[in-house]
């Protein structure tokens, strides 16, 4: 397993208790595809992943910089700035920018994962 797929499974823990769900039908009839930790829905015939629906949807970054974004961003209560950001987790700074603006706006649209997510974190480390 690599990091990603660990912190997809991670995801999946938090979000669905390991029991794949469909993002668009609501279903948990899937099987399994061949990619990493991605399901076809046997009713709806759609693919997903747990990150459907979440901040962390169609970005291309490793989970593992969010993760680590979502501390930073949280435990400085939103006064990391951008250029902290980039630094800390290694990208640049459109990206850090577009990740501060997801965090805070997941802040408001999904606090139970993210609250989640920490938690889950501390009692890991
Ligand atoms: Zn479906």
């Amino acid at each position: 397993m690599n990091i990603n797929q660990d912190c997809l499974a991670h995801l999946e823990q938090i979000r669905w208790d390991r029991k794949p769900k469909c993002p668009y039908c609501g279903s948990t009839n899937y099987r399994k595809l061949k990619n990493e930790r991605r399901y076809q829905c046997n009713d709806c015939f759609t693919s997903y992943s747990v990150t459907v629906g979440t901040l962390f949807h169609k970005t291309h970054l490793d989970l593992e910089k969010w993760f680590v974004a979502i501390r930073l961003v949280l435990n400085s209560l939103g006064s990391i700035s951008i250029r902290q950001l980039a630094k800390k987790i290694g990208v640049n700074k459109n990206t850090a920018s577009y990740m501060i603006a997801r965090i805070r706006n997941a802040v408001n649209e999904d606090k139970e994962l993210l609250r989640r997510l920490l938690e889950m974190d501390e009692s890991l480390n």
